[in-house]
């Protein structure tokens, strides 16, 4: 994922800098100038605006003061790793259930690389620290001893579940987006997701900011995304516990998985209605989109030069204005 938006970011003209760490950031009516420490000492930035999506460990929220409220549920805890092994077909994922927890295995596509993702009893207080050997010693308790051989590691890490949000993404000209504002479980797999849309719904508007829209505009970025982040946090809150409560049961897992992805986690049922951007429909109608839902697409449309579907309109960061002839209805879609 990675690779493939740096390498639209340099498509656009952009460069990612490496090696560049914010480590102060101070504010007024004029701009924000952050202080990072580069390769060849330190440099200050300034800008009309900044947006932190530094993780959840973020610098720049703690910089505008913007505490992580939640809770870390101390006793959900797995072993993580990127790992190379011998012993199994990369067409699946694998997955062993014991008395002692779920051990699994998911191949990355394009690599030798598979992710493990192992559950740790409650009971243990203190967990191992992860090592090959560690993970060696627990597959074979889990899956049995000889059937998967570890050959080495890139990563290995333990992960606790933390459920933690702000109460605001914005502090004036600073704005958080991703990890940095929300942190949760990574049942459903929806970081990533969540992340990209907070920064492509920041981004547009910013960009109409920048060009001379009213900074009001800015408003809706917290307004429409922080319920979608909250909503993620509760369910893949909700979503974890059931799988970490049924590691031990192998039916009782399957089923667990089986429902950790749904209409909810495929994100299609994100909707702005309650954005102050919204103006009431003349003609709502029950079965038919709310103004803010997802357009739906349609397809066989005919144009002048133009011959496609509402999604092959839609795509990309432009404006589209759909005017439905017969309708006194018009819609704009970002
Ligand atoms: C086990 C696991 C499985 C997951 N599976 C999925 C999945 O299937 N689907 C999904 O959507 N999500 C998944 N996620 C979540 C996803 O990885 C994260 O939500 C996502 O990476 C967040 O992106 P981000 O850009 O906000 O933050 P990050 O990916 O954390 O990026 C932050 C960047 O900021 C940089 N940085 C940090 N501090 C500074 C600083 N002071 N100065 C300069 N740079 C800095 C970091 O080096 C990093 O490059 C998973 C997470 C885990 C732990």
């Amino acid at each position: 994922m990675e690779k493939a938006l740096r390498d639209q970011y340099a498509t656009l003209g952009g460069q990612v800098e490496l090696g560049m760490e914010a480590v102060g950031l101070i504010q007024d009516v004029h701009g924000v100038t952050v202080t990072v420490n580069s390769p060849q000492g330190e440099e200050h930035i300034c800008a009309r605006y900044v947006v932190g999506a530094d993780g959840g460990k973020s610098n720049i929220r703690k910089f505008i003061h913007l505490p992580l409220v939640g809770e870390t549920h101390d006793h959900e805890r797995w072993y993580l790793g990127d790992v190379r092994l011998e012993g199994l077909d990369r067409d699946h994922i694998h997955i062993w259930i014991s008395s002692e927890g779920m051990v699994g295995v998911t191949p990355l596509p394009k690599s030798d690389i598979w992710q493990l993702q192992a559950t740790i009893p409650a009971d243990i207080e203190e967990p191992e620290q992860p090592s090959l050997e560690v993970y060696q010693a627990m597959f074979d308790r889990r899956a049995g001893a000889g059937r998967v051989k570890l050959r080495d590691a890139s990563w290995l890490s333990i992960y606790r579940v933390n459920v933690h949000m702000v109460e605001c993404y914005r502090n004036d000209r600073v704005f958080l987006a991703g990890d940095a504002g929300h942190v949760h479980s990574p049942a459903g797999g929806q970081g990533m997701n969540t992340e990209m849309q907070d920064a492509y719904n920041l981004g547009w508007k910013m960009a109409d900011v920048i060009r001379g829209a009213d900074t009001s505009l800015l408003d809706t970025y917290d307004e429409e995304r922080r319920p979608v982040a909250q909503a993620v946090l509760e369910d893949s809150t909700k979503k974890m516990g059931v799988v970490i409560g049924t590691a031990t049961e192998g039916g009782g897992l399957s089923q667990s998985l089986s429902t950790i992805s749904d209409d909810l986690t495929s994100g299609l049922l994100i909707s702005y209605r309650s954005s102050s951007l919204i103006r009431p429909s003349a003609l709502p109608h029950a079965t038919s989109p709310f103004p803010g839902d997802r357009a739906p697409n349609a397809t066989g449309l005919q144009g002048t030069g133009f011959a496609g579907s509402i999604f092959d309109l839609l795509r990309g960061t432009h404006w589209t204005l759909l005017a439905f002839a017969n309708c006194v209805d018009c819609i704009f879609l970002p």
